[in-house]
């Protein structure tokens, strides 16, 4: 039996090649991190062989008396590492990621058909949360539960709650979801919860996002407030990637949560856990419960008011004018340029980020805005004068981009991406070492 670099040289050579551009690179994704070797060593150990499908102590395989061991741990861990009674709530750690894990809640509480509200995802909300555009029902959420988005008050940036009262009112969704990929605030949860009391609806909050952040108590706590809560583990809270969904034990709008979810991860969608996952989530979930951990989300949000302040200063225009999490929202259309030429060229200096849309975007595929996220370079040890340097090589790569769209005749995207990728194309040279 060999190792890598000798049974397949070429996938070794490009792993190789995906190290170093992320050693090298500014990563400034808001949605990823870079987990710990411990995660990294459980991911890639020999419990990946082993099927175990069913829950701890109800398998349909024999041989699983050490998996039982290492699932229980990892549940025990997920509620001690979001401070939760045992007895009050439960955790399912088998999702296979953050879609599947929503998908697996709508199937279990709901029936076909049954009627949804999430964020729109133009203005910050998740393909799962049942996005749908007027000409198509994008996501699987939309194609088999009726989706009816909430939005946000366009000038002001922040969710715009007395529509979403309004709407839900008159929609009666069965399910109102908190929780988003591109909002630097955070959610008014006791208000949710009146708001789906008012009209029956379940409340569940996608912490996707967050979730180290609310981990180390440094954002509200939407368990205060919410049914169910749902999580990717790759994002803020840096572990594995996979999913968790936490559910109340008591029975909710005379339904038996922990028994629905269950069976809907299990037989519902999908068969056999990803133990190696698991193993690597237990050891996430240990790291997530120390003091250096909530040093570390701490900084992340201090790293990010750093950032905003910065981008704040050089006079760019923050969606809800800056942030209370580890994401900022930049808004570039009073500069006249839009986030996709802004992210290509950014990339070409190794400044990895996202353009994303921002409300009253017309294109989502030439939106507005970028997205910028703290996590990463945090964990690679930036403190918030690194992160106000970085504000600085963002706003070079926006003066760049705007020189660049000079020269392009024409402002089809097509042709400057043609323009900025030609040899010929020296304006990079001119960035900052
Ligand atoms: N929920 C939110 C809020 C997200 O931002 C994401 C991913 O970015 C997901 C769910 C989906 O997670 P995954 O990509 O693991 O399916």
């Amino acid at each position: 039996d060999h190792g890598l670099s000798e049974a397949d040289p070429e996938v070794c050579e490009i792993i190789s090649k995906e190290k170093d551009r992320q050693y090298k690179s500014l990563e400034l994704i808001a949605s990823e991190n870079f987990t710990s070797r411990a995660v990294m060593e459980a991911v890639g150990s020999c419990l990946t062989n082993k099927y175990s499908e069913g829950l701890p102590g109800k398998r349909y395989y024999g041989g699983n008396e050490y998996i039982d061991e290492l699932e229980t741990l990892c549940q025990k861990r997920a509620l001690a590492a979001f401070h939760l009674d045992e007895n009050e709530w439960g955790v399912n750690v088998q999702p296979l990621s953050g879609s599947p894990a929503n998908f697996e809640v709508y199937t279990a509480i709901l029936n076909p058909h049954d009627r949804i509200m999430g964020l729109d995802l133009p203005h910050g909300g998740h393909l799962s949360h049942g996005f749908m555009t007027p000409k198509r029902r994008v996501s699987g959420t939309s194609i088999y539960f009726e989706s009816m988005p909430y939005r946000l008050d366009e000038s002001a940036g922040l969710v715009d709650y007395d529509m979403l009262e309004k709407t839900a009112t008159l929609f009666r969704p069965k399910l109102i979801i908190a929780g988003a990929s591109a909002y630097p605030r955070d959610f008014d949860y006791p208000r949710m919860r009146k708001i789906a009391d008012a009209v029956g609806a379940f409340l569940m909050m996608d912490m996707a996002h967050i979730s180290g952040l609310v981990a180390a108590s440094v954002v509200a706590d939407p368990f205060e407030y919410c049914d169910i809560v749902t999580t990717t583990t790759h994002k803020s809270l840096r572990g594995p990637r996979g999913g968790m969904i936490f559910f109340k034990k008591e029975p909710v709008l005379g339904v038996d949560l922990e028994s629905a979810i269950n069976n809907a991860v299990f037989p519902g969608l999908q068969g056999g856990p990803h133990n190696h996952t698991i193993g690597g989530l237990a050891v996430c979930l240990k790291h997530a419960q120390s003091p250096e951990f909530k040093a570390y989300q701490d900084r992340v949000v201090s790293n990010c008011r750093a950032l905003a302040s910065r981008m704040i200063e050089l006079g760019y225009k923050l969606v809800s004018g800056g942030s209370d999490n580890h994401l900022v929202l930049v808004d570039l259309r009073p500069l006249g340029i839009d986030g996709a030429r802004v992210e290509k060229i950014l990339d070409m200096a190794s400044i990895t980020l996202n353009k994303n849309s921002v409300p009253g975007d017309k294109s989502a595929l030439v939106p507005g805005g970028i997205r910028i996220g703290s996590p990463a370079m945090t964990t690679r040890g930036f403190t918030e004068k690194e992160f106000i340097a970085v504000a600085d090589f963002i706003h070079e790569g926006v003066q760049i981009t705007l020189e660049a769209k000079q020269l392009v005749k024409g402002s089809k995207l097509q042709d400057f991406m043609k323009v900025v990728t030609s040899p010929d194309f020296t304006l990079l040279n001119t960035v900052s070492d």
